[in-house]
């Protein structure tokens, strides 16, 4: 009886929430007046939310770094992921004190660690200013000309408004190519410390393993706090500074979240390209997803093999690995939904319909007539040429070796052109220096076993292409070079001789803001000069192309809204997005059902010693059912991550997930692996985000780190 009383409480409430629909958008603040949020469960009031005039909810969202957080405290405490504060633990841990591994905890403010070099940014306002940003393009048939005024308005403005606002930061934003721009007013944070960062084996449990995967068991939370100067303004790090106070911090519901509830969340999502034509969406299924994939695949393959049974160099390669495998897996996750969706072809055919909509109406056909088929023809060349522009997007990125010397080239090339004595020193005197800049910054990554691999792999590549396609430079070095072993033998050789690896030498040289590195004989100077005009005369190409396009996208959206009678959404570009949705399983795939919460019995399954490796504690902790006393005594196990349906990107990492009442439930951290096409198309019936639940970080904090100074800072 019990249990058919449950399945009819449980059909009602799929009843009562089913016609609950989520929908698609990252949206702008200025957006949020025409949503009917009431409807869509939200129980706040949505000037709670965001009220220009007065304190809300976004006053509490935090940009921390590329990612997001959110106060949580009235002393600037912060709520983030673990892998936003990662790198920040990693630089204060050695091997005495390994906090990635045991984890940090500040005992009290003053063992707070400064988290060196992030900084934090919160919204304080905008405007949109797109008349000012294009102002005079007009005038211009030039594309080069049309961005070069662009950038000329934007700083413009930036300068101005800096001005204006000293201890803010402005920033001008593009919401639509060529079209609309805002600029938003940021109140930065620069002294930012490490509260609390779980140990590696909860804050990346599953590690790559999980990565883009649900279900998925990770504490990946963190704890940072905000400092200002004593009176208040933004300052660097300083022992006298003190805790920054929000205007607002979000309450912590205790109670977590269930299936089907309402739940929102504000963030600053990094970049999508929904708005884009189906000529883009082409370019990246085709050439560029893959292209890079691959290459990824073949750079983790090479530095698996080559630290094979060498542990210092497997760590070396760690993070560089993870990183490769971040990017490879996403973009699978992404051919995986193009393919599934036909989403190229998809576009093709809504973009044919509106097309056919703007011929079919004098005064539309007379603006936009020629919209689309400027852009593809503008775009036929791009697609056509994709392997060649891909290989020299990439030949010099795979070696810094090889980019040093293609930057000595064209520096030099640039300072042959400068003619007047006085004009060579100004160069010298300031370009000297940043290549001394870029030299730092690369050598540290130089690799010559890797390298030699990858130029040759590049060059190979490159060596069969065709058509429009064929690179001279490449050509004529396998005419002296014919065969592949002695390409090979040819790029070791100038890892023998060149001086570009040697530091000590290169520092030397380089010290003196003279031009004396331009005499430098080199063999990775010498072969990336013929290349370095070959990039160049296609840079100058893209460049015009670029412009071009800006002038059309901006139409292109025009276009577009006057098919569809409404108005769309901008793409995420890294400003400060709401979206909203709810607690939702899924089918990733045929006969296959993916529950929305996992469990703390599911990260006690995992364990495995390998991928999954897991705390005593936990384990303690889990076997005497010490799952939470005071929290959700209805509770027979510990949630640990939880699905929604809410349209999220990366950037996103660390937003809160927050429920109908505002307080916060979760904290987004991923996408599930078929979500990962969200960047170009969302869908209810595939993008699922992943948050860890809150009831896992306050038992993670009470019961592990028994960091009960943080719950009650927190009010709990
Ligand atoms: N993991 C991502 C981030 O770091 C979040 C996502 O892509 O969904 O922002």
């Amino acid at each position: 009886m019990k249990r058919i009383l449950l399945t009819i409480t449980a059909c009602f409430a799929w009843l009562l929430f089913s016609n609950h629909k989520a929908d698609e958008g990252m949206f702008p603040l200025s957006e949020l007046k025409n949503l009917d949020l009431k409807k869509a469960g939200l129980r706040m009031d949505p000037l709670a939310l965001y009220n220009p005039n007065g304190i809300s909810q976004i006053d509490a969202i935090v940009r921390v770094g590329g990612c997001t957080g959110s106060f949580v405290s009235n002393d600037g405490l912060i709520v983030t992921n673990h892998h936003c504060a990662f790198g920040f633990v990693a630089a204060i841990s050695d091997t005495i004190n390994n906090y990635i591994n045991t984890g940090f905890l500040a005992k009290d403010r003053a063992a707070e660690v400064e988290a060196k070099g992030l900084v934090c940014k919160i919204t304080a306002s905008y405007a949109d200013v797109s008349s000012d940003v294009l102002m005079g393009t007009q005038s211009t048939a030039d594309p080069v000309e049309r961005l070069r005024m662009i950038a000329a308005n934007i700083k413009a403005i930036t300068e101005k408004e800096n001005k204006a606002n000293p201890g803010l930061q402005c920033e001008v934003s593009e919401m639509f190519t060529g079209k609309t721009y805002v600029l938003f007013r940021y109140q930065l944070l620069k002294d930012v410390r490490l509260v609390y960062v779980p140990a590696r084996s909860i804050g990346e449990y599953g590690g790559e393993k999980d990565n883009w995967v649900w279900p998925r068991h990770s504490g990946d939370f963190a704890f940072l706090r905000a400092y200002v100067a004593p009176d208040g303004t933004p300052a660097g790090f300083n022992k006298n500074n003190i805790p920054y106070q929000p205007k607002k911090f979000l309450k912590v519901n205790v109670k977590g979240i269930n299936e089907n509830d309402f739940v929102f969340i504000l963030g600053y999502p990094g970049r999508t390209f929904r708005n884009q034509p189906a000529a883009f969406y082409e370019y990246h299924e085709s050439y560029m997803l893959k292209y890079i994939s691959d290459l990824y695949d073949w750079q983790i393959a090479k530095m698996e093999a080559l630290s094979e049974g060498n542990e210092s160099l497997k760590i070396k390669y760690a993070g560089k690995i993870k990183q490769l495998a971040n990017v490879t897996k996403n973009y699978k996750g992404k051919l995986q939904g193009f393919r599934r969706v036909g989403l190229t072809q998809k576009k093709k055919t809504e973009e044919a319909e509106m097309n056919a909509f703007i011929q079919a109406n004098k005064d539309l056909k007379s603006q936009y007539g020629g919209v689309v088929a400027d852009i593809n023809k503008l775009y036929a060349p791009i697609i056509s040429e994709a392997p060649r522009n891909l290989f020299f997007d990439f030949i010099y990125n795979v070696s810094p070796t090889l980019q040093m010397g293609a930057a000595i080239d064209n520096y030099k090339a640039a300072f042959n052109e400068v003619k007047s004595k006085q004009e060579q020193a100004a160069f010298l005197s300031k370009q000297i220096p940043n290549l001394k800049n870029l030299y730092n910054r690369l050598a540290g990554n130089m690799d010559i076993a890797f390298e030699k691999e990858a130029i040759h792999k590049l060059i190979e590549d490159a060596s069969q292409l065709s058509g429009s396609n064929k690179v001279k430079a490449i050509e004529d070095f396998v005419k002296k070079f014919p065969s592949s072993e002695a390409r090979a033998k040819e790029i070791n050789s100038w890892f023998a001789k060149t001086k570009i690896t040697d530091g000590k030498f290169m520092l030397n040289l380089l010290a003196d803001s003279s031009k004396a590195v331009f005499g430098l004989k080199d063999p990775f100077v010498a072969f990336a000069n013929p290349l370095n005009k070959e990039i160049n005369e296609a840079d100058a190409v893209d460049k015009i192309r670029e412009g071009s396009l800006n002038g059309l996208l901006g139409r292109y959206a025009d276009a577009k809204n006057a098919f569809k009678q409404k108005q769309f959404i901008p793409d995420a570009n890294g400003t400060l997005r709401f979206t909203y949705g709810y607690v939702r399983g899924y089918n990733p795939n045929d006969g296959e059902y993916n529950a929305p919460f996992t469990t703390l019995g599911g990260v006690i399954e995992k364990e495995d010693n390998k991928d999954y490796e897991l705390l005593a504690v936990i384990k303690e902790l889990y076997a005497a059912k010490d799952i939470d006393p005071y929290m959700h005594p209805a509770l027979n196990d510990l949630p640990i991550n939880f699905l929604y349906n809410l349209d999220t990107t990366g950037g996103n990492s660390g937003s809160p997930v927050m429920d109908a009442d505002g307080n916060l439930v979760g904290v987004n951290f991923d996408r599930a692996y078929t979500a990962t096409i969200n960047d170009y198309a969302w869908n209810e019936a595939y993008s699922r985000s992943v948050a860890v639940d809150i009831r896992y970080v306050l038992w993670v904090l009470k019961k592990v780190a028994k960091a009960d100074h943080v719950l009650s800072e927190m009010g709990i």
